[in-house]
């Protein structure tokens, strides 16, 4: 009779179990590999969760390594709840991919607890010129007070220019910069034991890209390497998990989007009617379509802003 009452109650268990690991899969970190993972395919992107920026952590024998910080003190103590669902292991270092706000905005969460900021030197740069101006202005970003609370700029405290090795516990994280592409200052994370890179926002998967601090030839250069690397697992700056097909598809965007948007801004069309042709002309992306005027806006329209 016990027995039956407990094949009975086994479904509503196991349903239960499955429940629970699909909502921790929806709201935690996921799992990449034993040693990595990551924010990645958040859902419904907008200012209060980092525009869907993803983040992710590191796990080494002795402590953990960090990978860009999200948008504000209040994401980044999010991000650290869920890093703490995980681990309990010391932070040693925080890597910033480069430098907007919704990847290292939540620097200061993870500053002070005996962990070292490193970026790309160009990317402090754009950090220590820009960062103020861009926290003071947030709410032209869609951010309230609220969401931005505690929120401060924290440089960091260690740059590189070309490469950097990092051997936590043993094990082999390089940080590379091929060129200035997404931004000047945009680098690399690969693990080449673990054959996982993050990309930060040299890759936009199911994302429209943000293109208006980018250098389009060095970021189709940058591009190149990252499809040469040997890597089974691409976590994105937005979107989901990537595969080499998602590589060579950002290249194949910005390389048409460049030459759609130079013809049609040649002419006397108004920002609106070309905006809507180029919706038309690029693939279809699931978020972030409305990067697609910002992106005309800022690289073609404002000649000021049209350097590269
Ligand atoms: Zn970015």
């Amino acid at each position: 009779m016990k027995m039956k009452r407990f094949l009975w109650a086994l479904p509503a268990v196991c349903c239960f179990l499955v429940l629970a690991q699909a909502a921790y899969a929806g709201n935690g970190l996921t799992r990449i590999t034993d040693h990595v993972y990551a924010y990645v395919d958040v859902k419904e992107a907008g200012p209060a969760n980092s525009f869907g920026a993803n983040a992710g952590i590191i796990i080494c024998p002795d402590s953990i390594v960090v990978i860009d910080t999200l948008i504000s003190a209040r994401e980044a103590q999010r991000f650290l709840r869920d890093i703490r669902e995980i681990t309990d292991k010391p932070i040693s270092y925080v890597i910033n991919t480069h430098a907007h706000l919704d990847h290292v905005f939540g620097n200061g969460v993870f500053a002070g607890k005996n962990a070292t900021l490193i970026a790309h030197a160009d990317c402090r740069d754009e950090m220590a010129r820009k960062g103020a101006d861009t926290l003071a202005q947030a709410g032209k970003y869609g951010l309230t007070p609220e969401e931005m609370a505690g929120t401060a700029i924290v440089l960091p405290d260690l740059t590189f220019t070309g490469r950097l090795q990092l051997y936590p516990g043993g094990l082999e994280v390089q940080l590379i910069h091929v060129a200035p592409s997404h931004s000047p200052g945009s680098i690399l994370v690969y693990l080449p034991g673990e054959k996982v890179v993050f990309t930060g926002d040299i890759l936009f998967t199911a994302f429209h890209p943000y293109m208006g601090d980018g250098d389009l030839a060095g970021w189709q250069q940058t591009l190149d390497f990252l499809a040469g690397l040997e890597a089974d697992y691409i976590i994105p700056g937005h979107g989901p998990l990537s595969t080499k097909q998602d590589v060579a598809d950002m290249k194949g965007y910005i390389t048409l989007f460049d030459r759609m948007a130079r013809a049609l801004t040649a002419g006397k069309i108004p920002p609106a009617e070309i905006a809507a042709e180029m919706t038309r002309i690029l693939p279809a992306r699931a978020q972030g379509q409305w990067l697609i005027p910002a992106n005309i806006e800022t690289r073609y329209l404002n000649k000021e802003a049209d350097r590269h």
